[in-house]
């Protein structure tokens, strides 16, 4: 199973994350693999990330992306 967070760092924009372990769990804080910025954990990460998707789904011309 893998795992994919697209999540841009607030420090450097890049979407390529450090992960402790191939397996996350909730818990598990995650750094941005480029310049070790600390994100948070897993589930504060999912909550921003379920956030945007709504967003998203909320604009008509979204759509068209998906
Ligand atoms: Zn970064």
């Amino acid at each position: 199973m893998t795992v994919q967070v697209e999540l841009p760092c607030p420090k450097c924009k890049s979407t390529k994350m450090k992960f402790e372990r191939p397996e996350i769990r909730e818990t598990d804080v995650i750094s941005c693999a480029a310049c070790g910025h600390n994100l948070g954990t897993m589930a504060s990460i999912r909550e921003r990330m379920n956030k945007a998707y709504q967003q998203l789904k909320q604009r008509p011309a979204a759509r068209k992306l998906q």
